[in-house]
């Protein structure tokens, strides 16, 4: 591919906003992600900004901390299962199933 400005360079990647192919002089500087200079860089750092602030909202340290004993309760839940002490197992399916309900809370509050 060559560049979308420059028929004769190579493109080095392609915009992430319009998805035009781009050369080395062609791409803004100081982004995380290709975009055309002086026409996308905005759209694509304001993008960019809102992708990061979703993520961090979205895994945040509390709901990360409560997926992962959800899983390991769950885990623990069939160990115990297997070896024959059921009453137990449900016990931990139990606290298994408050703990994701209040994880699933947490997630539609946002
Ligand atoms: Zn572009
Ligand atoms: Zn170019």
């Amino acid at each position: 591919m060559t560049c979308f400005n420059h028929s004769k360079k190579d493109s080095v990647g392609s915009c992430k906003s319009c998805g035009r192919a781009l050369c080395h002089a062609c791409i803004a500087p100081g982004l995380d992600s290709i975009a055309c200079k002086n026409r996308c860089e905005n759209q694509v750092q304001a993008l960019d900004g809102f992708l990061n602030k979703a993520v961090m909202n979205k895994y945040s340290t509390t709901v990360v901390g409560q997926a992962a004993v959800t899983v390991m309760m769950a885990g623990l839940s069939v160990l115990f299962w297997n070896l024959e002490l059921p009453g137990f197992a449900v016990f931990l399916l139990v606290l298994t199933v408050i703990l994701g309900f209040n994880t699933y809370r947490y997630y539609n509050k946002k």
